[in-house]
């Protein structure tokens, strides 16, 4: 089923985990796709995926989301490349710097803000005016379960509040955007395999007490192991699609109970 022929999607932290599995399934479902972040071999090897063993059109952009410059720029390129924006996927984040709150300076602080709520915000400002003219789109944004429903990431005060920041940014955005029919919603996810421990930053003798060796058994309550990218791409095609046409400003939690226990 090609629920999204004709339709132009951005997905932002797409060379990896859970952009890459929803950019890959956004496509699949005929969907052209953007691919940003920053350029590396995983991105390239997303759109290599996309185009060469699903057939599908995508592109990928060296942008840091952080970067109001390059973003405007590399937005109005994807506009202009594919003849509009429907979808928006703001995903990309990072940990950051894990430190107790007395030892976090405030430039471990803002690292954090700056990819995961400056990043969010440009995605959103500089894609709506192209939705607005396509008479309306969605935007999803990926916040987190922590910050929202768990608070348990030692030493991770700073991500926690980006993820919670998130979630009032995007119930905002859903309000201000209903009468151009677009819609804003977010994800919450709980652990899930991907990538990102390795944008975790820690000072050596933190290292030890704040990285957990092996994910804890009976974690999820609902499965074995962290869920997998592709459980969560197949949240995003759903408010990226009309099966979703009536949702707005929602917040769901995609944790396999995680976040009940
Ligand atoms: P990941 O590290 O596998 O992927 C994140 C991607 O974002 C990477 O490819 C990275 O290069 C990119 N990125 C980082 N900073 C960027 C920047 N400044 N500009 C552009 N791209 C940038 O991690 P993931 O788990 O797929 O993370 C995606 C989102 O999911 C994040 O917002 C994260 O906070 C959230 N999340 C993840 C989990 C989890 O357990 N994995 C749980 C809850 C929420």
């Amino acid at each position: 089923r090609q629920r999204f022929q004709g339709k132009t999607a951005i997905v932002t932290g797409a060379g990896s985990g859970i952009g890459k599995a929803a950019a890959i399934r956004l496509a699949k479902e005929g969907a052209k796709v953007a691919l940003f972040d920053l350029m590396d071999e995983r991105t390239r090897s997303t759109e290599h995926q996309i185009n060469n063993i699903y057939r599908g059109v995508s592109r990928s952009f060296d942008v840091d989301v952080s970067d109001p410059v390059r973003m405007e720029k590399a937005v109005s390129e994807v506009a202009d490349v594919f003849g509009g924006i429907d979808i928006v996927f703001a995903n990309a984040g990072i940990n950051g710097v894990l430190a107790p709150v007395d030892e976090m300076t405030l430039d471990d602080w803002e690292k954090t803000l700056k990819v995961n709520l400056n990043g969010t915000f440009l995605t959103v400002k500089y894609t709506v005016p192209y939705l607005k003219k396509r008479g309306g789109g969605s935007i999803i944004i990926t916040s987190s379960i922590n910050g929202n429903d768990r608070f348990s990431g030692f030493g991770m005060s700073a991500y926690s509040t980006t993820k919670a920041g998130q979630v009032a940014f995007m119930k905002m955005t859903a309000l201000e955007l209903a009468k151009f029919k677009i819609r804003v919603n977010a994800i919450c996810p709980g652990a899930i395999a991907t990538n990102i421990d390795s944008s975790t930053e820690v000072s050596e003798e933190l290292e030890e007490i704040i990285i957990p060796v092996e994910y804890p058994e009976g974690a999820q309550p609902l499965a074995d192991g962290p869920g997998q990218p592709e459980n969560v791409a197949d949240l995003v095609a759903f408010l990226a699609s009309d099966e979703s046409v009536h949702v707005t400003g929602a917040r769901i939690v995609i944790d396999g109970a995680e976040s009940l226990l």
